[in-house]
């Protein structure tokens, strides 16, 4: 390859980088421009937040789980169960993961969940 061959070809190159860059730098420039939105958004309406939780979120580790309202184990029905820690507001009903310390099975307690948590209190109470 001859030297004006390679210099045409670095032009080409750099021709193509100034574009990359330059839509590199406009999509970075969108992205932040989203960003700032959707932080508006939820600032604005911080209900929403509440509420996408209260569904579950987008990951729900209490799915498959036995589910009872009793502080009881639903296979074996020992009362020698303890809370995981892990808690979720759904439809006005607070679930809690419990483990079984006879079988070690995990479930689901299910208890009435305070009336703020609930979609429908602010409904009820205007
Ligand atoms: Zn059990």
């Amino acid at each position: 390859m001859d030297l004006s061959a390679l210099l045409a070809r670095a032009r080409v190159l750099r021709s193509r980088a100034r574009t990359a860059h330059d839509a590199a730098r406009a999509l970075r420039a969108t992205t932040l421009n989203q960003r700032h939105l959707i932080a508006e958004a939820v600032r604005r309406q911080p209900a929403r937040r509440l509420a996408r939780s209260a569904r579950g979120g987008s990951e729900n580790r209490l799915d498959g789980l036995p589910e009872t309202p009793d502080r009881r184990c639903p296979v074996c029905r020992s009362d020698k169960v303890k809370a995981l820690g892990y808690v979720q507001a759904v439809d006005g009903v607070l679930k809690s993961e419990h483990v079984c310390e006879v079988c070690e099975r995990r479930f689901v307690l299910l208890r009435n969940s305070p009336t703020f948590l609930r979609a429908d209190a602010a409904d009820s109470e205007s």
